[in-house]
């Protein structure tokens, strides 16, 4: 018979098996929390009660569950397994019942069993993982030897210069890194050290970062720089505590920082390195929940710490090896894993489980807003206006545009000219629908862009305005949903070969 015959047959009695056992530890587990608790003093905190409940449940049930699963993987196997593995499998049943058996061998040897005739429920479960898994020691050699021999040359990976890593941390967020490269390297050019990016005026900063998207990041770097500056002397402070208050900083930018520029014992999870610890160590946890991501966070710090050569241990290779094993080799999709340095001891490979892992929810769906966006011409030039301080596109200019409920509710579009910019005597040249959609991170624009002709230009005291012509848009820092509605405008005027700004 055919092993996926005989897992076929046996599915149901395995399934109830599984929850009457997981059943059973938990019942047992709190029969035993009540008695113990009762015992406890009051001032006994809750972790001491964790503590004591996991090596019950350790120990005791433990135990009590190799025996069953001894049962069920020799129901599965007796049909087809070698006469010396039935005979092997009957004396460990025996000699463990008699605890003349050691608790890791017999465990050993059913995952052996398990594997070689693919009992994938009992796999699968957590039930074996601490066998699958590759020492510290081993991991954290290998992956460092890896990188030093592998990884992409990259600019920032030349220095240590706690000022250039930063800058790249940031940038890097959310970004490939082959386009932040031109940035980086034009930011240095313009601000060679923090004092310099903190002289910087938001439109100079802004227009650097034109076309790197998220700008939220380079409001938050001058913020940062100037803090540097004021607070600390223009010297970035090197303890995690001071360095993760600063703005623009989580958890995993001041790992980073700390430990690629100062050599500190310290993670740096990002989403990379979420996905290669949650193959190889077969973590089967949502990785958004942010209880799970900590889970993580502390396995890595215990791979860190736990590692016997710490004294020559290399943690800005390790750090980044890990990232990169996560941007070039562990990929979301079709993982590499013959090129991995990894593969022989990953759970997820072993188990055929790597397009399973890691486990993300799916993310609430993005709102939808209908966005009409008018290019207001007056006198051969048209309108900007500076975005306020605070939202979306903060301190970025664009075209005048309102959030409306329908494609063409062009009531609406009067109300606003009049509104905000005392405009009322206006002619509509030309709509284009669906010019552009654009995606930000937790929305998305669907852009109608509205053509329309006024006689004279408002200036307005409340909200920065500027008129210019297309020649002119390079020198204000634009929104990159505002830049490309307008090349798409013009390259449908040079198509159509209209002068759209003609009076
Ligand atoms: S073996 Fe495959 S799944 Fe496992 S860490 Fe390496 S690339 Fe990722």
């Amino acid at each position: 018979m055919k092993n996926y015959e005989i897992q076929k047959k046996s599915q149901k009695s395995i399934e109830e098996y599984w929850s009457a056992y997981k059943y059973n530890v938990m019942e047992r587990g709190y029969q035993y929390y009540k008695s113990v608790s009762k015992s406890l003093n009051q001032g006994d905190s809750p972790k001491e009660v964790r503590e004591i409940i996991g090596k019950y449940l350790l120990l005791e049930s433990s135990k009590k569950a190799v025996i069953n699963t001894f049962y069920h993987v020799w129901g599965y196997i007796k049909d087809i397994a070698t006469a010396e593995e039935k005979a092997k499998i009957l004396k460990a049943i025996e000699d463990y019942e008699d605890g003349l058996y050691q608790y890791e061998m017999v465990k050993s040897l059913l995952l052996k069993l398990s594997l070689k005739y693919q009992v994938d429920i009992l796999i699968e479960s957590h039930y074996f993982d601490e066998l699958l898994m590759i020492s510290y020691d081993e991991m954290s050699s290998a992956l460092v030897r890896w990188y030093d021999q592998n990884h992409r040359k990259l600019p920032w990976r030349e220095t240590t210069d706690i000022y250039k890593i930063w800058l790249s941390e940031i940038m890097c967020q959310q970004t490939q890194v082959n386009t932040v490269i031109p940035y980086y390297e034009a930011f240095l050019k313009n601000w060679p050290d923090i004092y310099a990016l903190s002289k910087a005026s938001e439109d100079q900063v802004f227009k650097a970062w034109e076309g790197l998207g998220y700008y939220g990041r380079a409001r938050r770097l001058m913020s940062c720089a100037k803090k540097v500056v004021e607070d600390y002397g223009g010297i970035f402070p090197e303890d995690y505590e001071s360095i993760i208050r600063l703005p623009g900083i989580g958890e995993y930018t001041a790992g980073a920082i700390l430990s690629i520029s100062k050599g500190m014992l310290i993670p740096a999870v990002d989403g990379n390195v979420m996905r290669v610890i949650s193959r190889l160590y077969h973590h089967r946890d949502n990785i958004k929940e942010p209880s799970n991501r900590r889970y993580i966070e502390k396995r890595v710090g215990e791979i860190i710490h736990q590692s016997s050569n710490l004294k020559d241990f290399n943690i800005s290779y390790f750090n980044q090896g890990l990232m990169e094993l996560g941007a070039t080799i562990c990929t979301p999709q079709n993982p590499n894993c013959e090129m991995c340095p990894l593969n022989y001891g990953c759970i997820a490979k072993r188990l055929g489980l790597t397009d399973q892992l890691p486990i993300v929810s799916k993310g609430s769906k993005k709102k939808t807003e209908i966005v009409q966006a008018l290019m207001v011409m007056a006198e051969g030039k048209f309108m900007l206006i500076k975005a306020n301080q605070e939202g979306l596109l903060a301190g970025l200019y664009g075209l005048p545009y309102t959030i409306s409920k329908q494609d063409n509710d062009f009531k609406h579009i009067e109300k606003y000219l009049y509104d905000c910019f005392n405009m009322d005597t206006f002619t509509t040249e030309k709509i284009i629908m669906n010019i552009y959609k654009h995606v930000f991170t937790h929305k998305v624009w669907h852009i109608h862009l509205h053509i329309l002709r006024t006689n004279k230009r408002v200036e307005l005291d409340s909200q920065e305005t500027v008129w210019v012509s297309f020649q002119e848009i390079d020198q204000y820092p634009i929104s990159t949903a505002f830049k490309r509605v307008l090349s798409r405008y013009i390259m449908m005027a040079n198509e159509e070969n209209t002068n759209p700004l003609k009076n």
